[in-house]
Parts: C-alpha cells; sequence; structure tokens
C-alpha cells in the first residue's frame, strides 16, 4: 500500500531543469494546476535564481543545483528528486546530456528547442532523433520542441490537418512580436541562442528540397491580427525539419520573423565589428567568445519583464485543398506583454514558451500523449492540447485567410 501511495505521487511530480524566463513561467503554470503537478522541483546551475522563482509561487517547491552539462550531475539530482518527467528548459547545448540522464534513470522528457553544439551555429532533429531506439527499448517517451514556435506552431498544423483540411500544400509560420521593452538594441530571449539563429542562413523547404537564402535576404509585408502590418523575413527555423517531414503531401514550408530596422541596424553593426562571432579570440592573455561577451553586456531578457510593453502575433497561415477547393487560413495567438508579467513575472516571449511547455507536460503525465520514443508534436493528437491552450493563457482564433 505504501509503495502504491508512493508510485501515486510520484506519477505527478515534473523536475524542471533550467530556472530563466522560460523556466520561471513553466514553474509558475505547474503550480496553478497541482491535480497533475502534485510536487515541482526546479533545478539550474544558478541556485538563487530557483530560490527567486521559489519564492514568487504561493505553493512549496523544491530547488537544487545542478550542471546539466555533465550527465552524471543531472542522474545524480534524478535519482535524489524522482520525479516522472523532466522538462528542460535550460539551453538547447543541454538536451542530448539530459535525455542521457532520462535514459539512465528510466524518467520521461521534454523540452522546447532542439540541439545545438555550443562551438557550431547549426541545429537538427538529427542528434535527438538519434534517440529514437534507445527512448522506445526503454518504454521511455521524449517530446521536443514543446514550445510556441516550435510546439504550437507544429501543432496549429496538425489541428489543421486534422479539422480543415483534406491537403495541406503550403505553410508559412509567421512570428512578429510588437513588443516595445525601451532599449536600444536588446533580445527577448537569450542573446546568444537568438543572435546564433537570427545571423544564420534563410533556409525553405520546397518541392521536395531545401533551399537556403543569405541571412534576411528575403521579407515581405504581412497585415497581423490585433497588431498590424510588419514587414516578415524568412528564416530558418526548427519547426521546419518536422513538418516537412512530418506533413505529408506538402509542396512548400517557410518560416518568417518581424524585426524593427532598429534591431537590424544594431544586428548589422555588430555583425560588421565580429560581434556575433562564436569562435574564441584572444584579448590579453584571455579567450573570449565575443557573442558570449556581448550577452554579458546586453540587457538580461528576464529584466525586460517589468518594462515590455505590447503583443506578439505568432500563427500558421495554411494553403491547401478540402472537399476539392481551395482554402486558406490563418491560426494564429496574440499575447499581451503586461499581463503575462501580472502573471508570471516574465514577458510574453517567455510566457508564450512556458504555457505550451506545462501543457506538453500536463499531456504527458495525464496519459493523453503517450508513446515510447521520440516524437515532434505534430505527431500527437492536436485536439487536447488545442483545448489547454484555450483555458490556460493562450487562447487561438483561426480565420478564412482572403488577403
Ligand atoms: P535563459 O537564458 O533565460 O535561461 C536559461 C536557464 O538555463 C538559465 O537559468 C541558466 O542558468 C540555465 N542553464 C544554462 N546552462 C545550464 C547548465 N549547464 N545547467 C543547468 N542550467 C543551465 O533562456 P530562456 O529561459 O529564454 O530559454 C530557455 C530555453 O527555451 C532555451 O533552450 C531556448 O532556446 C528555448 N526557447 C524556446 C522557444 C520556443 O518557442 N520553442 C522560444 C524561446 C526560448 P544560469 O543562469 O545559472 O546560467
Amino acid at each position: 500500500m505504501k509503495r502504491q501511495e508512493e508510485n501515486e505521487k510520484r506519477m505527478s511530480k515534473v523536475l524542471i531543469i533550467g530556472a530563466g524566463g522560460v523556466g520561471r513561467v513553466v514553474a509558475h503554470k505547474c503550480a496553478q494546476v497541482p491535480e497533475v503537478f502534485s510536487e515541482i522541483c526546479l533545478a539550474s546551475r544558478t541556485l538563487s535564481k530557483c530560490e527567486q522563482i521559489r519564492k514568487e509561487i504561493s505553493r512549496p517547491i523544491e530547488i537544487a543545483r545542478v550542471d546539466a552539462d555533465h550527465t552524471g550531475e543531472v542522474v545524480a539530482l534524478i535519482e535524489r528528486c524522482r520525479p516522472q518527467l523532466v522538462i528542460n528548459v535550460a539551453l538547447p547545448y543541454q538536451d542530448l546530456s539530459i535525455m542521457d540522464a532520462c535514459l539512465a534513470t528510466g524518467v520521461d522528457y521534454l523540452d522546447t528547442a532542439n540541439y545545438e553544439p555550443p562551438d557550431e551555429a547549426k541545429f537538427c532533429y538529427k542528434w535527438q532523433w538519434d534517440y529514437q531506439e534507445r527512448f522506445r527499448e526503454k518504454g521511455l517517451m521524449a517530446l521536443l520542441g514543446c514550445g510556441f514556435d516550435p510546439g504550437v506552431t507544429n501543432i496549429f498544423c496538425a489541428h489543421a490537418r486534422q479539422r480543415h483540411f483534406d491537403e495541406i500544400r503550403f505553410i508559412d509560420i509567421l512570428d512578429a512580436n510588437a513588443g516595445d521593452h525601451g532599449h536600444p538594441f536588446a533580445t527577448n530571449f537569450n542573446p546568444e541562442i537568438n543572435i546564433r539563429e537570427v545571423t544564420a542562413k534563410g533556409r525553405y523547404w520546397e518541392e521536395g528540397e531545401w533551399k537556403e537564402t543569405e541571412p534576411l535576404s528575403v521579407h515581405m509585408p504581412f497585415d497581423f491580427p490585433v497588431i498590424g502590418p510588419k514587414e516578415a523575413y524568412l528564416m530558418y527555423h526548427e519547426e521546419l525539419e518536422s513538418l516537412a517531414k512530418n506533413i505529408k503531401g506538402l509542396q512548400r514550408i517557410r518560416f518568417w520573423m518581424t524585426f524593427s530596422e532598429r534591431y537590424l541596424t544594431h544586428l548589422r553593426v555588430l555583425e560588421n565589428v565580429g560581434m556575433t562571432r562564436i569562435d574564441p579570440v584572444e584579448y590579453e592573455g584571455c579567450q573570449i567568445v565575443p557573442l558570449k561577451f556581448l550577452k554579458a553586456l546586453l540587457p538580461d531578457p528576464a529584466s525586460l519583464g517589468p518594462v515590455t510593453k505590447g503583443k506578439t502575433c505568432i500563427g500558421c497561415l495554411i494553403d491547401g485543398i478540402k472537399n476539392g477547393k481551395r482554402k486558406k487560413i490563418f491560426i494564429y495567438n496574440v499575447c499581451d506583454h503586461q499581463e503575462a508579467y501580472r502573471e508570471t513575472n516574465a514577458q510574453a516571449i517567455s510566457y508564450t514558451t512556458g504555457v505550451p511547455a506545462m501543457i506538453g507536460a500536463m499531456m504527458m503525465l495525464t496519459g493523453k500523449w503517450r508513446g515510447q520514443g521520440v516524437f515532434n508534436m505534430e505527431e500527437l493528437d492536436p485536439a487536447p492540447f488545442m483545448e489547454k491552450l484555450m483555458i490556460h493563457g493562450l487562447p487561438w482564433t483561426e480565420v478564412e485567410w482572403e488577403k
């Protein structure tokens, strides 16, 4: 009996790794749903960050220090805290070491960004898809990319496939942040990851092959619901890789993000002077990675929360065939920075990532999503997830798109 009680208790214990902007939202949101998340442990490299978040949450949560670059440290932590699921919202560099720890301890895994090697500005799912057999053999589930984009955008596509189309031909994912934080230049999530992503070559998938464009060279105006017209720039983004594989019959998929002229001018200058380089340079006898140094100078994204005003709008423009007729819809969410901050002490970028991570964890812990192996979001049933988005702070809208 005692063992059964212990197992039931363990059923809903989560270990959140990473106490940054996203980790803060995940901790707040999990704490709001005690019937699913009966116990929470928040761990990060800097314990004081966990301590700060713990103070903001009305329920007691455990905290711990861990350097997740070291699988052994994560294994020891999992053995001590005995969660049923690890939510990885540290940085993409830690994905594989945390997945290894989950395999070693028999615990399910969820993250919001795919693996990137620290010394190469490159991301792709191969490294994590290669864990398929190992997770399957152990009867464990790993859910990849469960933030907003990737994450909700994949679910919007799966929902469109399930409810609106016989055949999807074209997908454009559009991400606009119309928030203003008052700084001349700042990034709204981890500056290192953000700048690596933005300065990379553009890439999209068309007629069965990948096409490459120079960084931020292709752009178009787009009239976003609620926030209005913005210039959107073609970029490569990780969900393109899995959606191109999993949405059958797709002819083209692209990703677009909006940037202000001011942001782009700063970025151009920083690039031109070498401040976005990720290789070490020698300075007065020390090895310095310019991008890491730049990160130290830029405002901490967490500090932007109280000062950011405005809204984000992220959605999928989907074009295809229903009952023999052409159809085009836009499915989107609008999130207000200040409302997000009032609820979780974090701005909308962290909020729109942390809420889906919590919902994905809820899907796994309640058995709505169950599987053995490594999964991308669009491989799972979108209906229960779409329902929870409405309830937990990210309501969505879908409209026929005539423009
Ligand atoms: P932050 O930089 O704010 O937070 C990252 C946290 O991870 C920090 O608290 C940091 O701790 C911790 N961390 C870093 N390295 C380690 C380590 N070796 N061991 C333990 N903890 C570590 O980033 P965000 O919160 O903005 O982003 C978190 C994740 O979410 C990233 O992977 C990001 O790419 C992803 N993301 C996904 C989005 C989506 O829509 N899918 C959108 C935005 C972000 P410390 O401060 O002590 O170093």
